[in-house]
């Protein structure tokens, strides 16, 4: 019941995102893990060793499903033709011993072997090539017990018991070790798999959040939150940095004259550029339709609005012409120090009043904050907007 039970939630888990075929993989392992438990618990008990030759099948297969999905998790290839090897050398041995020896034991040692031979091989690779956060820590672990007791466990089984007749297998103390066992660890082992892929799941809801689809960018509400922290850095680390305010000229007409899909193969364009462009350690957002921000780290304004310049030349050469249609962009940017004790907002506001300047001004162009007296955070960009109005008419 337990393994069926964690069999159906990968499974449904998978079948919200397909992509990741990890999920697919634990799922059949855990299926086939139920089943050969199935098997060996309403098999007659008439088929004595032939049971164990019949089981080793399934078992060995759900060992091979469940450990690719483990490795596959960790963006780790399963070696599944070794894996698969293994286990045929195992049915070769165990046709061997069901032929020739005389004992259900060594039947049972080699199956064990087998399953614990593919379970080192994984926890090895997983070892390798996991994080090293509390959750791949919990896997990690469960991966070494169950990896362990497949080797030690039917040694002390066979402790308590005798010779065991093949029909009375399931009343030997190592049926009843293998039911407890299976019992429990595989809780903890489902439930380690289980708390990896629902972490999976919400790491890849985060990402999808925090960044914008079309520009690549950081979302704007991701954004802040990094500019928020980087400027708290700033300050605590005495740096320089420098917030650029950037927004596409006359977009409205590359919308109305090319068609919206261009407007948006514009931004997808400008986005990858200024991606492309910037540091590791700057951080870029898309916070309105056609307008970017960067925050500049341990820059001052001068160097920022180097970097705006050179955004604003490229602009000018992105190519997003389709057919016989020569589409040219331009931008305009604003460009602010960070001045100590300042927050992201009046930071903002004062970028946003030089880029202001700069559509004022002729668009295409970057203006500095420092560089226009106008350019403090208390006075309203609002005063000028139907004048621009008017000139964006004027253009059209
Ligand atoms: P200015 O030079 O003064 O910035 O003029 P503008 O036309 O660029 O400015 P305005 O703010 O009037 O227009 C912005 C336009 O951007 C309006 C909107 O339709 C378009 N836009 C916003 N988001 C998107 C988007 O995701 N895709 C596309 N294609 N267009 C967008
Ligand atoms: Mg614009
Ligand atoms: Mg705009």
């Amino acid at each position: 019941m337990v393994a069926l039970i964690f069999a159906v939630t990968f499974l449904v888990i998978w079948q919200r995102d397909r992509a990741r075929t990890e999920n697919l993989a634990l799922g059949s392992g855990w299926a086939l893990l139920a089943a050969a438990m199935l098997i060996s618990q309403l098999s007659p008990a008439s088929l004595g060793r032939v049971l164990v030759a019949i089981t080793h099948v399934p078992y060995t297969l759900a060992g091979v499903c469940i450990a690719s999905g483990i490795l596959l998790r960790v963006n780790t290839a399963p070696p599944v033709r070794l894996f698969l090897s293994i286990g045929l050398l195992g049915s070769a041995a165990m046709g061997i011993t069901q032929a020739f020896g005389d004992s259900i034991k060594s039947d049972l040692f080699i199956t064990n072997i087998t399953s614990g031979v593919i379970m080192v091989l994984t926890t090895q690779s997983f070892a390798t090539s996991a994080k090293r956060d509390g959750i791949e820590r919990f896997m990690m672990v469960t991966l070494i017990l169950v990896t362990t007791q497949f080797f030690l466990r039917p040694v002390f089984a066979f402790m308590f018991d005798g010779p065991i007749a093949p029909a009375q297998y399931r009343e030997s103390t190592y049926y009843l070790a293998l039911a407890w066992l299976f019992g429990f660890g595989s809780v903890l082992f489902g439930l380690a798999q289980l708390t990896a892929s629902v972490k999976d799941h919400v790491e890849a809801l985060n990402a999808r959040n925090a960044t914008d689809e079309l520009s690549g960018l950081l979302a704007r509400g991701e954004f802040e939150t990094q500019v928020k922290a980087a400027l708290a850095k700033a300050a605590k680390e005495r740096r320089e940095v420098a917030l650029v305010v950037g927004d596409l000229d006359h977009f409205k007409q590359v919308n109305d004259i090319w068609g919206h899909q261009v407007g948006d193969r514009a931004i997808a364009g400008f986005g990858a550029m200024a991606g492309a462009m910037i540091r590791s350690s700057d951080i870029a957002g898309r916070v309105g339709g056609e307008e970017f921000c960067i925050l500049v780290w341990k820059a001052d304004e001068e160097i920022a609005a180097g970097l705006a310049e050179r955004l604003r030349s490229r602009t000018c050469d992105l190519d997003i012409s389709e057919g016989a249609l020569d589409v040219r962009l331009t931008a305009s940017f604003g460009v602010a120090g960070w001045r100590s004790g300042e927050g992201y907002r009046a930071l903002f506001a004062r970028a946003d009043k030089a880029l202001y300047a700069a559509k004022q001004n002729g668009r295409n162009r970057v203006i500095r904050a420092d560089a226009d007296p106008e350019c403090e955070s208390t006075g309203s960009t609002q005063e000028n907007s139907a004048q621009q109005t008017a000139e964006i008419d004027a253009a059209a």
